[in-house]
């Protein structure tokens, strides 16, 4: 197993608000150099004009692990809980593989830890020529494990999130779609902004935040 002795630094904060509970505040941490400076800010903002009210600053942290073409998401995860804590969001372009869900490692998009706040997202599979589009799924990616973090859950009903997308929890059936379909037809789909039902549930589980 690799070893995590991470070094990181805490160099910009965005702040929108006063600093509340741990979900309010999230920490973006850039881990490697999957993005640059620009699009990482640029995703920051983003993220943070789609739950109004509900984070109160986005932090970017630069970490730098060791170099790795694929990771077990379960060992990045928990990694960044220990070295960054709190809310996070992690970006690699390592693969994140899945070894809980099969006998055999399986890649995922994004994911998000159960047992604390750390969710990831990889750049990996979601590249394309394209930079405007990948960033966007990026976003798309990252939006919806966020939604997880904030107690959000799936749904297939395509809702419209009311800036012409499918809400960022709008999931497909991956198995009848196929890696490529899947990114073309469920990640493009999805808007950035979330559906009423979706910020109905926050409103009442974290109005508080507000
Ligand atoms: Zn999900
Ligand atoms: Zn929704």
């Amino acid at each position: 197993m690799a070893s995590y002795g991470l070094a990181f630094s805490l160099d910009s904060m965005h702040e929108i608000g006063k600093p509340a509970d741990t979900l309010s505040r999230l920490n973006l941490v850039r881990i490697g150099k999957p993005v640059n400076r620009a699009e990482v800010e640029a995703i920051a903002e983003r993220i943070g004009d789609a739950f109004p009210g509900f984070l109160r600053s986005v932090r970017i942290v630069d970490y730098e692990p060791p170099t790795v073409d694929e990771i077990e998401a379960d060992l990045l995860t928990q990694a960044l809980d220990q070295e960054v804590g709190g809310h996070i969001l992690g970006i690699t372009d390592a693969d994140l593989l899945d070894r809980s869900a099969s006998d055999f490692f399986r890649f995922m998009f994004g994911c998000k830890d159960n047992r604390n706040h750390v969710a990831v997202v990889s750049t990996r599979r979601i590249s394309t020529a394209d930079p405007g589009r990948s960033i966007a799924r990026l976003l798309k990616v990252g939006l919806h494990e966020l939604g997880h973090n904030f107690g959000l859950t799936h749904h297939y009903s395509y809702e419209s999130a009311g800036d012409g997308g499918y809400c960022p929890m709008s999931k497909g059936d991956y198995n009848r779609h196929g890696e490529r379909s899947y990114k073309r037809s469920v990640i493009d789909g999805r808007g950035l902004r979330f559906c009423r039902a979706c910020r109905r549930f926050l409103n009442v589980a974290h109005g508080q935040l507000a």
